[in-house]
């Protein structure tokens, strides 16, 4: 079957090869993948900046169908869609493994990385990592599953937006976008999107798009002078960090009103960061720092997606075959696109 797979270690080594059909081990289905999302963890592969164990193949935000089972399983049939959690390997007996935090397990390798991914015609599955998703919901809305349920996760369940509070959302890429459905979804009052000029012409124009009005480019405007000015001073309740931006981060902190919470969601790439400890203290402000996605996430975004109340498949602007990635990687790259989805 054709796969795309990152061959070795280094800048770049992407191809796309020929690679045997994997056949289901105990408790494994075997699935025909429908869709499968790109993920700035691939864009990382591929340039050498996140861990990973080549030959892989790339790619973890699948959906599709159960085709096999093999031996000892219970859960799942043949012709159920599915959506995985990518808590591969984890390994079921340290502390975290056994309360419930198989996503931050240290022995975790998930697929597309740790072992091989879904940009791939058939990928096998332990069945525990699976959820069924309904017979209404399309395949681009499937594959957008495990993205948003780490905004559903992040802002609804740890960092607990509840109807009335006034949203901030430092960067708008895909996660950034989802928060601020998320957050809508939820019953914020305000969802006010901040991105710089780069992130205009798609990013900020897709935000407008799904109906939000509230979008700041700082280019033009001062984000801080105008969340106070829209909160009568207050300041925001909560401030969602999804920019990863050494440079932004702090603007968090100005932000956020006194007993406000920031929600941290992204990553800097390793740089540190300079804030006003102080300023967070006097403050009194809850930080909280936010990977990956519990079991409890998925089928809360399973049923935020499929009613429509998080229309996440509204971010996919490219959908392409697995002959086209290259094209797709780097549309991604350079701001062209917002959400690929490669379709084997
Ligand atoms: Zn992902
Ligand atoms: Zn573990």
């Amino acid at each position: 079957m054709k796969a795309l797979v990152k061959t070795k270690k280094g800048i770049g080594h992407i191809e796309i090869r020929d690679v045997p059909e994997p056949q289901p081990g105990p408790g494994q289905v075997k699935i025909k993948v429908a869709a499968c999302g790109v993920c700035g963890t691939d864009i990382h592969v591929r340039h050498d900046t996140f861990p990973y164990w080549p030959p892989v193949i790339l790619g973890h935000e699948l959906a599709g169908t159960v085709v096999a089972r093999g031996p000892d399983c219970r859960y799942f049939d043949e012709g159920d869609r599915v959506v995985a959690e990518p808590h591969t390997q984890a390994c079921g007996h340290c502390h975290l493994c056994r309360t419930g935090n198989i996503q931050i397990c240290p022995e975790k390798r998930s697929p597309g990385w740790g072992i091989d991914g879904a940009m791939t015609e058939y990928i096998c599955y332990p069945e525990r990592l699976l959820h069924r998703i309904p017979d209404t919901m399309s395949w681009d809305q499937a594959v957008m599953v495990e993205p948003t349920a780490n905004a559903v996760g992040d802002l609804l369940e740890r960092t607990g937006v509840v109807a009335g509070d006034f949203v901030v959302i430092q960067g708008p890429g895909p996660i950034g976008l989802l928060a601020a459905m998320a957050a809508r979804a939820a019953g914020a009052r305000e969802v006010v999107i901040i991105g710089t000029p780069g992130d205009v012409p798609l990013r900020l124009a897709k935000a407008r798009e799904l109906g939000f009005t509230q979008l700041i480019d700082i280019g033009c405007t001062d984000p801080i002078q105008a969340v106070l000015e829209l909160t009568g001073g207050i300041g925001a309740d909560i401030v969602v960090e999804c920019s990863g931006a050494p440079k932004a981060i702090p603007i968090s902190v100005d932000l956020v009103r006194k007993m406000g919470k920031i929600c941290v969601v992204g990553l800097t790439g390793g740089q540190n960061v300079e804030l006003n400890w102080d300023k967070l203290l006097f403050k009194v402000v809850t930080v909280g720092f936010h990977l990956s996605t519990a079991y409890t996430y998925w089928d809360r975004t399973i049923h935020l997606i499929a009613s429509g109340l998080i229309p996440a498949e509204k971010l996919i602007t490219h959908r392409a075959g697995l002959d086209d990635w290259e094209q797709v990687f780097d549309d991604i790259e350079n701001l062209k696109a917002l959400k690929a989805v490669l379709i084997p």
